[in-house]
């Protein structure tokens, strides 16, 4: 199997290549086709197996670049981690033109203020600053069509659980749904239950 015969956007494409991968890694294979089609998907994978290409490469896939709004928000438990996870998003949308930010504690909230209303397209961030731009209405909801929960194991174990559910709350009803996870305790499966439809599970 090849990037090529996913169906990806020529310019989707074109910036997975010059981020210098070549051949998808046994997640994307799996991962990227399903989640492309707006279906919602728990993908069970270590750090290491490529999930983070296999989100970005789902939404920058599905995004409408006509319109500068929130469609996809990413949450992860870390600051490195959401800020990698931008500079991911942004290298493989280099020629699809995304405009990402990451929205993480310890900055400046007047910053992030002014970036999202200055326009983006993906948001990637740390539960409590995310939820923060939500409730000051920086960040609006309205446009946001998928949300990825990354290394949601780890999400839950460092106490975010609370903030995650209000943060669903604040969301569209039906966005898609993509959780990343190493393993599946009970409290992520109960965000699977209760938030996605007719998941597609993969596990490698
Ligand atoms: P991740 O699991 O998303 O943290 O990715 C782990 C590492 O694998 C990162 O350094 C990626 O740049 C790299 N990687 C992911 N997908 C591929 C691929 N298809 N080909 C080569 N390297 C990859």
């Amino acid at each position: 199997e090849s990037f090529d015969a996913m169906g990806l956007q020529e310019n989707l494409l074109r910036g997975i290549y010059a981020y210098g991968f070549e051949k998808p890694s046994a997640i994307q294979q799996r991962g990227i086709v399903p989640f492309c089609k707006g279906l919602d998907v728990i993908q069970q994978a270590q750090s290491g197996t490529g999930k983070t290409a296999t989100f970005c490469s789902g939404i920058l896939q599905q995004l409408d670049y006509n319109i500068v709004q929130c469609q996809a928000l990413v949450l992860a438990p870390t600051r490195e981690l959401a800020q990698q996870i931008e500079k991911v998003m942004r290298a493989l949308g280099d020629y699809l033109g995304v405009k990402v930010h990451a929205c993480v504690g310890g900055t400046s909230v007047r910053e992030d203020q002014r970036i999202l209303q200055a326009g983006v397209h993906v948001v990637v961030g740390t539960p409590g600053r995310v939820f923060d731009m939500l409730r000051r209405q920086s960040l609006r909801p309205d446009y946001i069509k998928m949300f990825v929960l990354d290394e949601a194991d780890e999400m839950l174990s460092r106490g975010f659980k609370d903030q995650i559910y209000d943060i669903f709350q604040l969301l569209p009803a039906k966005v898609q749904i993509g959780v990343f996870s190493a393993t599946m305790p009970p409290e992520a499966l109960e965000i699977t239950r209760k938030f996605m439809n007719k998941p597609v599970r993969i596990l490698v």
